[in-house]
């Protein structure tokens, strides 16, 4: 849509408000709300101005002030609000300058694109990510950590016993075999019907909704693929509909990726393929149907990928999934159809224009734009220098001796180390002026203070469990 397009999709859906959303650093989306008669088409230039001091890993004090400009491709009616408003994602910029802002995630991906465009690999990179969470009773977050070390199955109980139909009248999915019995056992078809119903409402084409593995309420939705930005915004849009459409019922959602001990997480794999025109670059005769070019691809993503992981896992809480045994990668390398690898191939169709690669590593507590555009920016690196990926691994990690995972590198183990990944390699990110360094410094330092050592300094509740009578 023009700017004058939305201003008629405004009138013509009754809009009496405006409402401006942009995303913070770590990836939650902030937002403010204007009056229908402060918006004209004029706005999509001038913007509004806010305090960039107040979002997380923005501005210093002395230089707060900020400008959203919003995008007019982005408008669609919010359908959460009662009064009818318009909802517009926004681009943030200097007031001054009138540059856009380095630490905008939507500005990195943007020119993440941009730097795609310029190497003549490709002129779309379309991401298809399956960000799966878990859906509970609203209970408070304190009582259920609480819980988690302890009594894995008593914190079932307690989030998802149905509070209308009183305790434990069974059907509950034995451990790890939520994938997918049909109802009762699945007590969440309709509330992820409506999900995706709404999802769909603000343009969202979505594939497929199941129960997952995970024993108390974990779900999937999947959206169909989109260019890199595009499916920036689609994560956040899916977000915000999920949480919404939940707290409507009285229930609460969490992409944390991994909430319960001994269960399996919510991951984040994600679907990347090249596109020039209508050709699939990743498509070609080589290994499960894919080109020299995608198997670079994946030689990029390996390389990379424990750097990567500060963006694509970048919470200490992603650390608890990246373990043997649930579904979630531990080693460096691809396969076809394996899923303990990092990178899978799926092999559904023969279709060439379906071949991609299946990144498994990423988890829904990233900043969509940031994981995207590292994981993008991996890829090229690994076309451009033509590196090798080696032989893959069609063999069940998991259970392989220590003999033959010796050499096989692994994801990161703590937050901290893929910190420090990210700190020795960071080149491939930079090209192009895509990732800035103070945008990398920026995000290393805060996640540090604010995350990694916060949860390093705190004494754990299970620690109590271990050494309180010493
Ligand atoms: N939940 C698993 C993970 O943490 C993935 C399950 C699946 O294969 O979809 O990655
Ligand atoms: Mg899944
Ligand atoms: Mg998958």
């Amino acid at each position: 849509m023009t700017p004058k397009e939305v201003m008629e999709f405004a009138r013509k859906n009754g809009a009496k408000m405006v409402d401006l959303k942009f995303l913070d650093l770590p990836g939650i989306w902030q937002h403010f709300t204007v009056p229908i008669e402060e918006f004209s088409e004029e706005a999509f230039e001038a913007g509004f101005g806010f305090d960039g001091s107040s979002i997380r890993g923005w501005q210093e004090i002395h230089e707060s002030d900020m400008l959203v400009v919003p995008d007019p491709t982005t408008a669609v009616m919010d359908p959460f609000f009662e009064v009818p408003t318009l909802s517009l994602i926004c681009n943030v910029v200097d007031p001054i300058t009138r540059e856009p802002y380095s630490r905008d995630p939507r500005y990195v991906a943007q020119k993440a694109e941009a730097y795609l465009k310029s190497t003549g690999i490709g002129d779309t990179a379309y991401f298809g990510p399956e960000a799966e969470f878990f859906i509970f009773d609203d209970i408070r977050y304190d009582t259920a950590a609480n819980y988690s070390y302890y009594f894995v199955d008593s914190i079932e109980g307690i989030w998802n016993s149905g509070r209308e139909e009183g305790p434990n009248l069974g059907y509950k999915p034995r451990h790890k075999e939520g994938y997918f019995p049909v109802p009762p056992s699945d007590k969440f078809q309709d509330l992820r019907t409506e999900m995706t119903l709404y999802l769909q409402k603000v343009g969202i084409q979505v594939e497929c909704h199941h129960h997952e593995v995970a024993t108390a309420g974990q779900a999937e939705i999947d959206m169909r693929f989109a260019p890199l930005v595009k499916m920036g915004d689609n994560l956040m849009w899916f977000k915000y509909v999920i949480k919404n459409v939940a707290y409507k019922h009285g229930k609460t959602v969490t992409f944390m990726p991994k909430p319960i001990f001994g269960d399996n997480g919510s991951g984040m794999h994600t679907h990347l393929s090249i596109w020039k025109g209508d050709t699939n670059v990743f498509a070609g005769d080589r290994y499960a149907g894919l080109s020299e070019i995608a198997l670079y691809a994946i030689g990029g993503i390996l390389k990379h990928c424990r750097a990567v992981c500060a963006f694509t896992n970048p919470t200490t809480n992603s650390y608890k999934r990246l373990t043997p045994g649930f579904e979630a990668p531990v080693n460096l390398c691809y396969s076809s159809r394996n899923r303990s690898a990092a990178i899978r191939i799926p092999m559904y169709s023969p279709n060439p224009k379906a071949r991609r690669i299946e990144f498994r590593t990423p988890d829904p507590s990233c900043n969509g734009y940031l994981a995207f555009a590292a994981m993008l920016m991996a890829a090229l690196d690994g076309i451009e220098n033509r590196i090798d990926p080696g032989e893959p691994m069609d063999k069940d990690l998991y259970s392989l001796p220590p003999e033959e995972l010796k050499n096989i590198p692994t994801t990161p183990a703590t937050l901290e180390e893929a910190l420090a990944a990210l700190e020795e390699d960071h080149e491939f990110l930079m090209k192009g002026g895509v990732f800035t360094e103070d945008l990398i410094e920026t995000w290393i330092k805060y996640k540090r203070e604010n995350e990694a050592d916060q949860v390093r300094l705190r004494p754990h509740p299970y620690e109590f469990y271990l050494y309180f009578d010493i």
